[in-house]
Order: structure tokens, then C-alpha cells, then sequence
């Protein structure tokens, strides 16, 4: 070494042919498993179609082989921003990188679509990428040395990431090279109490570098810096300052070294060793920088197995007392290329564009291409199927319906009561929402005639017990477990106290009970019994906890599916307000239900003999109509669209009227269809203040004496015990007392004529 003679640097001898050009040993990047994971979620949750670039954190250590190593923890604090502002961004992070190794600023590029992570100039990107920060200079310069380059297309459906990544290096022109003139072991060159006062004096700039809070990109999350100065007595950090004070305090007496720590670890020492990548654009900075082009270096490849992490308690003296000698770092004289052996920018050659940035790494066939990545192996087959499960509502979230609560539906408790072939599809079509908390009312079991039409039940669920059948809801409950890996589902047989069904008063307290805790602890109760008196009594307790209600019904050739107003809700006072506008109930519908035409068929509410695609088509209409009410920040109180021209049947398309719509669209009161004349229509339908269910003083009597007013009610041998209570008695005898007025006039007009 001292054959270099000088002190920094020596003046190139022209003609001087010795030595040998520097190979370097490229990175093999390491990507963890976790990493792709969370880069997945991210993607879907987050980053969605935002193609920016993520600043991240990549590292690698000295103490080989030279892995550059990208870890799940790299997210903790992304920031997603420009890979040129991106230095700022990295000020508020925390320590990441263990102080044992080197951190690199890792960006992170995102494609779309497979077709544009191919097309786009990828030697054009790393250029992009590196160029403008290295010739900038300052810290952005210093950071540019080790930056790399992730470019990555997730195929989020088959759980499969391609990704390519570049760790960018400045090229010399054709012809040049970095060329090397001497190599020494440490061991060699260093006496023994020089080797450990670079052992102590690295450890002293490592603590300062902790304690300073500095974050600047060169040393982000305060890792092992990449770079040194040192002479035999001091260690410094590397930048344009700290070499010229060095070239002032040590009055030039000392060997300047250019230290780096050296990815490519310690191995037994060869003659003209090959040198870490990052060792590269080091010597590129060092001409362009630090203007030692055409000089002579001393360049200090540190190597090592027993750089240890520090912490803040570390004592560094008691430490280093007896240093563990490093007999594996490397002294090489290096000739730094000139500035115009380097081409900085891409320039267009004979046509060809040619490129002087290089470092796309190698796939597994040793050519220069990206990789793919398999996660599915690495996933849990239940976690696999929820995450496929919610993909389509994520990507509705993208683009489509921004708004959309994805989380609120998975979240949403609903209450199915009927299992029937109304229940099976909305069952069926929640799961595709999302929904997975869900409950089954039925009393009935699977009989032979149910699975051609209910889609939950198989011929295996009517041979049970002899043929007589599974309990429906619980056979329900179980299908739908088999489709969705996260469901959360029960079934209930219960059977419902109905008006005109008598039963035993102790009968009717447990099924009351257990049907209103039902009630009270779901968000969303779906009235889909066959029968007319079975919708009662839901009805009338879900007016009085005031939930959302969605009801559906069918004919043979028409169905009814409508959304309950409001439920009955009391003041401060105890008092009873019922709000103006509120929207009725199914049962508000007999006094008042809107009949327009031939087209409209009343619906045979009795009539079970449906044709069979009608339930399905009631069911998805039934669920969207809840879904559409969810979003709405009203809910169940959300107002019904205004009359467009043609009254309250007119068609859906001529609203617009925001308060009543959400971010799915308008939210009618009812949608009542026909297979007849393949038509829809959305009436709405105040509720009647004397309706037999929904009424204040329904809810009054029901809220007063619970078990009292059932009874009663399915004791009845007739419907005038219900009408009593509702007004309804007084309110026709009202109505035919007017109409026995009108007639008298009519008769007055009559003979006037
Ligand atoms: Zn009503």
C-alpha cells in the first residue's frame, strides 16, 4: 500500500497499464413472504389504483452473502409519494433498520395491469429513478448510491405478484472501467492497535450517528452507514464537507481511506477479490462529488462477522476493549474514472438509445427479467377463501362505488325469518354482500318438494330421520357455512304466534321472548314467511324496537317487496312520537294498497304456487333494497322518493332527488313487479294510523302488556279484537258514516236534477 504513496490520492502515471479491472458481486434481493402479503392488502385496501411510488425501506448487512433484504415492516410507515420528493417523507419515520445494517431507500412502483408493468422502459425508469438524485448532490446524492427499484404487478385474483428489481449503478463508457492497482488484507496493511482503533473509532460514528436524530436519507432509521471516511487515527461520516475537513485537520499527513461497508461479505481472500455493488457508485461519487476523477483511491472494503448491533446502553469502550480483529476487510487501490468516462444522461447512439444505468437483477434462468411469486401456498386455505370472497366488494370499492361499507355489510346482524325458497335466496345474495352474521327462523322441516326450489337444501337434508326431514333453519345454517368460510350463522326453530292461531298462554311467553330477543339484538330482520298472520307479529316488534325491515312476498306471477317505515319511538318523556312521512308497513298496505291496473295482480298473499323465478327476482331485490338503506345515513328512516310525474307509480328512472338516495342509487318504499307484463313499478305508501301492526297504539298496547295482546290477538276468533285496538272499528265506522253523508247529497243532487 505504501507503493501508492501520497496521501489522498495519487496523480494517474500515463501509461501506467497495471491492474485490472474491479468486478462486482450484484445483490440477490431477498423478498419475505409477509412482505408480498401485507403489499396485497395494501393494494386492495389502500393503494388500490393509485399507481404513485412507496417509499420503503430495504437493508443489507456486511456479513454476507449480499442479500438485499425487503421485510413486512417496511410498510409500518410507508408513505405513498413520488420517488423524487420522497427523501422528505422519510423524516418522521422510526427506527426500522437494525443498526448492524444498512438501510436503503426502496421505492416501490405498482402496475395496474400486466400489460403495463411489460410495456414500460425499464432501464428509462431506473434512469428516472437514480440520475437526477445522484447528480443533485447533497444527501439526495448520498441516498441515490444505494437506492433501489421495485417494480411490481400484483395478480390479486391467483394470489400471484410479479416483480422485478433494480439496484441502480452508473456505467462507464464502453471501454472504461474501474480499475484496481493493489489489494491488501486489513490484516496485512494495519498493525494490530490500528485495526482495533477502526474497530472503536467505527463503533464511536455508528453511537453518533444513533445519537444525533439525524434522518437524513443517507442513514434513514439511523442502519449502519453505507459509506466512511477514515484515516488511521478518525472515522467520519462520508460527504463533501467532512473530506475536506479531513484534507485540513490532518494537514495531509494521513492516508485519506474511502470506506464502505461491503454487501458481499467476508470470505477467504482471493488476488483482484470482486467488490459489493455498492462499491460502484461510491467511486462514481468520488469523481463526481468529491472531484477525484483520474485519481488514485485507497478505497477500505470492510467486511465482517462480528459487527454487532448497538443500543443506547451499549457501552462502547467496555466494548471494544478487546475488538474482535477483522482479518476478512480489504485495502484496494482504486483509479477513479474520469467525469466524461461516465455518461450521465441516456443517449440516443446510431438510432439506438443507449442506456448507462444498469443493476435489473436476474431471474432463475440468468437472464435480466422479472420473477413471479406464488403467495397461495404460503396462505391459509380458510384465510385464501374469506379474502377471495370479499375481492369483488373490494374492487366495487375501487373505482364503482367508492362509498361503499364493505366492512358495515360484513358487520351488519341479520335476521332471516323463513327459510322457504324467499329465505334461501336472500340468504344466497347477503352472502354475496358480504353479510356473514346471520340468523334463521323457521319451525318447519325440508320435505321432498323443497330443494327444487329452496337453494339451500339438498335430497340428503329431506331423508333425514326417516324422511321427515331436517329442521329447516338449522339445515339453512349449515348450507350456508359450506359456501362462505367466515360465516357466522344460526338456526332457530321457532314458530311464530299468529292472529287466529290459538295457543297456550305458555307457548306464546317463550316464543315471544326468544322471537323479540331476536329482534332486538339483529340490525335487520327479513320478514319472508308464506303466510299473511305469520308477518304480524314481527311486525308489530320490530315497529317497537325500530329496526330496518325488509319484506318480501309473492304471488303466482307478481311479488311485493317493500321496506317498513320507521318504528314506533318514544321521546324523553315516554311519550310516543310517531315521525311525519313515515313510510308504512305491509299491514298499512290492506286499507290502502295502491291498485292501479290490470297489470298490477293483487297479491295472493295465501298462495305459496309461485312460478319459479319470481322468488329469486323478489330476493335480489329484497337484499339490494337493504343494502341501498344501509348506506343511507338515515337508515330505516330514510324518506321514500318524491312523486315523479305519474304518481307514485311512476317508474323508477325519473328520480332524482338526493334525500332520499345513496351512493347506490334511489331507495323506493316498495318495488312491486310482474312476470305477467314483465314491469316494475315503486309505489309509496304512508303508514295508516289505524294499521293493525304498525299503529301507536298497537305498539302502545304491545309495549304495555306484551304476552296480554298476543294472546288475545291469536285467541280472536275474528279480526275485531286487533281493529278495536288500532282504531281501525272507529275509523270505518267514521268513513261509513261520511259515505252515508255523500250519499245523501248525492240524492239531494239527484233530485235537483
Ligand atoms: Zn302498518
Amino acid at each position: 500500500m505504501r507503493s501508492a504513496a501520497g496521501k489522498m490520492s495519487t496523480e494517474l502515471t500515463k501509461g501506467n497499464s497495471e491492474g485490472w479491472t474491479v468486478k462486482f458481486v450484484p445483490f440477490v434481493t431477498a423478498i419475505e413472504s409477509p412482505f408480498w402479503v401485507r403489499y396485497c392488502h395494501e393494494k386492495l385496501e389502500r393503494i388500490q389504483l393509485n399507481e404513485d411510488a412507496i417509499s420503503l425501506q430495504a437493508s443489507y448487512g456486511v456479513d454476507g452473502p449480499p442479500r438485499l433484504l425487503c421485510q413486512e415492516n417496511a410498510f409500518h410507515h410507508s408513505s405513498s409519494s413520488s420517488s423524487s420528493s420522497s427523501s422528505s417523507s422519510n423524516a418522521a419515520k422510526i427506527i426500522m433498520t437494525a443498526n448492524e445494517r444498512v438501510a436503503v431507500e426502496l421505492s416501490l412502483q405498482g402496475f395496474n395491469t400486466l400489460d403495463s408493468f411489460q410495456k414500460c422502459d425499464k432501464n428509462q425508469l431506473l434512469i428516472d429513478f437514480f440520475t437526477p438524485a445522484f447528480l443533485r448532490g447533497g444527501n439526495e446524492a448520498l441516498a441515490a448510491l444505494t437506492k433501489c427499484f421495485l417494480c411490481v404487478y400484483p395478480e390479486l385474483k391467483s394470489h400471484k405478484v410479479l416483480y422485478w428489481m433494480g439496484i441502480p449503478a452508473l456505467l462507464t463508457k464502453p471501454g472504461k472501467s474501474i480499475r484496481a492497482f493493489h489489494q491488501v488484507s486489513l490484516a496485512e496493511a494495519w498493525t494490530i492497535d490500528e485495526q482495533k482503533m477502526l474497530v472503536n473509532n467505527l463503533a464511536v460514528l455508528r453511537r453518533n450517528i444513533m445519537l444525533s436524530g439525524d434522518t437524513s436519507t443517507a442513514t434513514a432509521n439511523r442502519g449502519l452507514p453505507p459509506f466512511f471516511l477514515c484515516t488511521k487515527q478518525t472515522c467520519h461520516r462520508l460527504s463533501p464537507e467532512s473530506y475536506r475537513c479531513l484534507l485540513v485537520e490532518e494537514q495531509s499527513t494521513e492516508e485519506v481511506y474511502f470506506g464502505f461497508f461491503d454487501p458481499s461479505g467476508p470470505s477467504p481472500i482471493q488476488p483482484q477479490q470482486p467488490m459489493g455493488w455498492p462499491l460502484r457508485n461510491f467511486v462514481a461519487y468520488l469523481c463526481y462529488h468529491l472531484n477525484l476523477g483520474g485519481k488514485k483511491v485507497i478505497i477500505l472494503s470492510y467486511r465482517s462477522k462480528h459487527l454487532r448491533r448497538l443500543d443506547m446502553d451499549t457501552n462502547i469502550v467496555a466494548m471494544n476493549s478487546e475488538p474482535e480483529i477483522e482479518g476478512e476487510s480489504i485495502i484496494l487501490e482504486v483509479l477513479v474514472p474520469l467525469k466524461e468516462d461516465y455518461e450521465w444522461e441516456s443517449s440516443v447512439e446510431d438510432g439506438k438509445k443507449v442506456n448507462k444505468v444498469v443493476g435489473w437483477e436476474l431471474n432463475a434462468r440468468n437472464k435480466p427479467g422479472p420473477r413471479w411469486v406464488n403467495l397461495r401456498p404460503l396462505l391459509d386455505s380458510n384465510h385464501l377463501a374469506i379474502q377471495a370472497a370479499d375481492l369483488n366488494l373490494k374492487l366495487m370499492k375501487w373505482r364503482m362505488i367508492p362509498d361503499l361499507k364493505v366492512d358495515q355489510l360484513q358487520q351488519t346482524k341479520v335476521l332471516l325469518i323463513g327459510a322457504g325458497t324467499l329465505g334461501c335466496s336472500v340468504a344466497r345474495t347477503l352472502i354475496g354482500w358480504g353479510v356473514r352474521k346471520m340468523k334463521i327462523v323457521d319451525n318447519g322441516r325440508v320435505s321432498y318438494s323443497n330443494p327444487v326450489r329452496q337453494s339451500l337444501f339438498t335430497l340428503e337434508d329431506c331423508h333425514y330421520d326417516n324422511g321427515s326431514g331436517r329442521p329447516k333453519a338449522q339445515a339453512a345454517a349449515d348450507a350456508l357455512k359450506t359456501i362462505a368460510a367466515d360465516m357466522e350463522c344460526e338456526g332457530i326453530t321457532l314458530s311464530i304466534p299468529m292472529p287466529g292461531h290459538p295457543e297456550s298462554r305458555e307457548a306464546i311467553e317463550t316464543s315471544v321472548a326468544e322471537l323479540e330477543e331476536l329482534i332486538s339484538e339483529c340490525d335487520v330482520v327479513y320478514l319472508l314467511t308464506d303466510t299473511r298472520e305469520s308477518r304480524w307479529l314481527p311486525t308489530v316488534m320490530v315497529a317497537a324496537h325500530n329496526k330496518i325491515m325488509i319484506n318480501a312476498a309473492l304471488g303466482l306471477d307478481s311479488w311485493l317487496v317493500m321496506r317498513h317505515g320507521a318504528g314506533i319511538v318514544q321521546d324523553n318523556d315516554g311519550n310516543i312520537v310517531t315521525s311525519e312521512g313515515r313510510l308504512g308497513c305491509y299491514f298499512c298496505n290492506d286499507i290502502v294498497a295502491p291498485e292501479n291496473s290490470t297489470k298490477n295482480r293483487t297479491l295472493d298473499q295465501q298462495c305459496t304456487v309461485t312460478r319459479p323465478g319470481l322468488s329469486p327476482i323478489a330476493s335480489s331485490m329484497a337484499v339490494e333494497m337493504m343494502v341501498s338503506l344501509l348506506h343511507h345515513p338515515q337508515q330505516q328512516a330514510a324518506p321514500a322518493p318524491k312523486r315523479g310525474p305519474i304518481g307514485a307509480f311512476a317508474p323508477t328512472a325519473s328520480y332524482d332527488d338526493p334525500s332520499s338516495s345513496g351512493p347506490l342509487g334511489i331507495i323506493p318504499h316498495q318495488v312491486r313487479g310482474s312476470l305477467v307484463s314483465y314491469t316494475m313499478m315503486t309505489p309509496t305508501v304512508p303508514a295508516f294510523r289505524h294499521c293493525t301492526a304498525c299503529a301507536a297504539s298497537v305498539v302502545e298496547a304491545y309495549q304495555k302488556d306484551k304476552i296480554d295482546l298476543v294472546f288475545n290477538t291469536c285467541q280472536a276468533r275474528d279480526s275485531v279484537y286487533l281493529e278495536n285496538i288500532s282504531g281501525l272499528t272507529g275509523f270505518r265506522a267514521e268513513a261509513a258514516e261520511k259515505m252515508a253523508e255523500m250519499e245523501e247529497w248525492d240524492d239531494d243532487d239527484d233530485a235537483d236534477t
